[in-house]
């Protein structure tokens, strides 16, 4: 399969190579610098060179490099694109070639080596660069209507509060160039995806917000794999790729259901499951293994949403009929088995991860039958009233203590007949974020603008998925 997402990989890196760029490994999700939480990005482990401390020792390099973004969890399964861990093609150039052998070679490898339709292209720039605004219209010929000037949410491009930064340039793809140009917005997920973004670094960030021009012009660009994947495999997202759908046909044949045949609900939680397996089981052979602190927060949060979604949707036990056993080391083997390419370490590690997973898991669902318990004793006081209805306080309290997401709880409660307090429940979600928000002094785990501190922070916490923003609150 020429399509396959590992042959996408393979000729990413080998263009790249052929044109004089050294393929390097991924580096670690846990980036070797203190001030940065996870890896988000294929610069990071160049960001040394970027910056100047550390001298190059190839002119220019290419990589596949394993990210997290913590800060896309809530868009997983809601938009076709976005991943909590997906894989970053990227290729660098440190003082060596700049911007219009970058843009050249991007037109190139897209339209020629992977074949999309030029028409079907579009291109944005920083508002100011019309050095790369000219390149793309005179040297590559895009029309002009299809090159978009945008500011600096989405072109101007930084690793982190401070650090290397530029402005950038993005190639998007058109899925439906009927709709015509006149009034066309690149921000539209109907029709656009965005899926390589070349960032002409130039400057550093410094403490103050001023940029100060860095020694050498640099390159640093990152493509999608999971998106050049869904482009070029014509599936209508990321998921559906075979980067991650087999993990998705895995869940849904443990909860004995069909993916094609699920409402848009239950493929949304089928998603959740196929990214967040793919997450937790990267996470762990990175050595993150689940707690209540930092890194190993994300790790235990994104478990307990595969364990409790895995039940919402039907999956009991291990998934092949025991049922005392746990099913997230079922997923996992199915991750491990389509890691060879992405990470060969992870095949390594199988027996940790899986033991690690079991461990978690069974410990979980312990909390969670403890709350059921609960819930049974609440659903029969409520049965007792005219119209039986739980209150939010008592959902709150599932949510809060057990783990159990309302939705849960609202769905064993119409089983029998009762309702739930939501606007009550909200009330007590509000109160909640609102109590730690005042208490504590909220540091934000996301990128662009801001990132994330990790290391010297006391005691986080995780407010994840049900929070607008993830966050991790910082204590003391
Ligand atoms: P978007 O606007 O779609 O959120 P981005 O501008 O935040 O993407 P960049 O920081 O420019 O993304 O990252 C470079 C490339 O990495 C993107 O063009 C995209 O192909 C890919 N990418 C970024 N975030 C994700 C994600 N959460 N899941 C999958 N791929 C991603
Ligand atoms: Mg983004
Ligand atoms: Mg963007
Ligand atoms: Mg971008």
């Amino acid at each position: 399969n020429l399509v396959s997402g590992d042959a996408i990989r393979r000729r990413f890196l080998d263009f790249f190579a052929s044109r004089g760029h050294k393929i390097l490994p991924s580096s670690s999700l846990v980036p070797d610098d203190p001030t940065v939480f996870l890896t988000i990005a294929g610069m990071l482990q160049f960001k040394p060179i970027f910056l100047g401390k550390e001298p190059r020792n190839v002119a220019c390099a290419t990589t596949s490099q394993k990210c997290m973004r913590t800060n896309d969890i809530e868009n997983v399964g809601r938009t076709a694109r976005h991943h909590t861990f997906f894989e970053m093609l990227g290729n660098f150039s440190f003082g060596d070639y700049f911007k219009k052998e970058a843009i050249l070679w991007a037109w190139e490898l897209t339209t020629k080596e992977f074949g999309l339709p030029p028409e079907k292209l579009w291109i944005s720039v920083f508002q100011d660069d019309d050095e790369a605004f000219s390149i793309w219209r005179n040297e590559v010929g895009v029309p002009e209507e299809r090159i978009k000037r945008m500011g600096e949410e989405d072109n101007f491009w930084t690793s982190g509060v401070t650090g290397p930064c530029g402005p950038c340039s993005e190639m998007y793809y058109d899925f439906h160039p009927e709709r015509g140009s006149s009034d066309a917005d690149l921000g539209d997920d109907s029709r656009f995806i965005e899926f390589y973004n070349l960032v002409f670094m130039q400057y550093n960030k410094k403490e103050d917000g001023s940029l100060e021009p860095l020694k050498q012009k640099n390159i640093d660009t990152g493509m999608g794999l999971e998106r050049m994947a869904q482009i070029l495999q014509n599936v209508p997202n990321n998921y559906e790729t075979d980067l991650i759908f087999p993990i998705i046909e895995k869940a849904a044949h443990m909860a004995s259901i069909s993916y094609s045949e699920a409402d848009d609900t239950t493929k949304t939680n089928l998603k959740v499951i196929g990214d967040h397996m793919r997450a937790v089981v990267y996470l762990i052979s990175d050595g993150v293994m689940p707690s209540n602190i930092g890194r190993g927060y994300v790790v235990r949060r994104l478990i307990r949403r595969v364990v409790r979604t895995g039940r919402l949707i039907g999956i009991r036990g291990d998934g092949l009929g025991s049922p005392d056993g746990a099913f997230t080391p079922v997923l996992a083997e199915t991750v491990i088995s389509l890691s060879t390419e992405i990470d060969p370490d992870v095949s390594l590690r199988k027996t940790a991860i899986v033991e690690e997973l079991k461990r978690e898991e069974l410990r979980f669902v312990q909390t969670l039958e403890r709350g059921e318990k609960l819930l049974d004793q609440f659903l029969a006081d409520a049965l007792t009233q005219e119209k039986p209805c739980l209150s939010g306080k008592d959902a709150f309290l599932l949510y809060d203590t057990y783990g159990f997401p309302v939705e849960i709880t609202a769905e064993i409660a119409s089983e029998r007949g009762v309702t739930v307090n939501m606007k009550e429940f909200e009330v007590e979600m509000d109160n909640q974020r609102k109590q730690s928000q005042a208490a504590h002094n909220v540091v934000k785990l996301s990128v662009g603008n801001e990132m994330e501190i990790a290391e010297g922070i006391p005691d986080t916490e995780f407010l994840g998925y049900d929070s607008l923003s993830v966050r991790a609150v910082v204590k003391g």
